[in-house]
């Protein structure tokens, strides 16, 4: 019923997370509709988006690339007022989004993009475990927090970096139970992510 490059713009949205094809169809709309610079300014984003923005070198959280200067490091990283002696894992950006918004965390971060997960055929070898290894000799914590989610795949992937860790006799914590189980980081509540990072229980070290 529309014309061929709005339904491609609609297939397009409709493969963002939680947008079915009602809402690309609600967004495409309003972009023709709407004033010329929303189209204009989102090409322009876009556009810029891959040279821009890139992975930080030493986290994994996104940096912004465009000034040219190496190591490519986040805003966090190149934070000296961060507390160095602690090291936080999480599964995604978003994730550590959720907890700076808690404010509970003043140390530095680890991003693994992704989590152990049987069923979609990730194991152990496809987690960044050596880049993971590189940065706690460098960046020598004296303890890692392990935020993975409190889901299936979340509780796997925090076992196997407790053993994959405590072999380097550093302390290793796991945030508290409290963000409900199988829930997102990113849905949970400030106040309840903050309690389940200050709650957080020891593993070993
Ligand atoms: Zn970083």
């Amino acid at each position: 019923l529309l014309p061929e490059t709005l339904l491609r713009l609609v297939h397009l949205f409709a493969r963002f997370p939680g947008v079915g094809e009602k809402t690309a169809q609600r967004f495409v709309l309003h972009l023709v509709t709407s004033e010329e610079d929303l189209a204009e300014g989102l090409a322009h984003e876009l556009g810029l988006l891959r040279s821009r923005v890139r992975p930080c070198e030493q986290c994994g959280h996104m940096a912004d690339a465009s000034e040219a200067v190496s190591p490519i490091l986040c805003s966090i990283c190149r934070d000296s007022k961060r507390d160095g002696r602690v090291l936080c894992i999480v599964a995604r950006v978003q994730d550590l989004l959720a907890i700076e918004r808690s404010g509970a965390m003043r140390g530095r971060y680890f991003v693994l993009g992704k989590l152990l997960s049987p069923l979609e055929g990730v194991g152990p070898d496809d987690l960044p475990l050596a880049a993971l290894h590189h940065r706690l000799s460098e960046a020598q914590p004296s303890e890692v927090v392990i935020a993975t989610p409190p889901s299936v795949d979340g509780e796997a992937t925090a076992l196997l970096l407790a053993r994959e860790l405590g072999q380097r006799g550093i302390r290793i914590t796991r945030i508290a139970s409290g963000v409900p189980h199988g829930g997102d980081l990113e849905f949970a509540d400030q106040i309840t992510l903050g309690r389940a990072i200050e709650g957080r229980k020891q593993l070993t070290g």
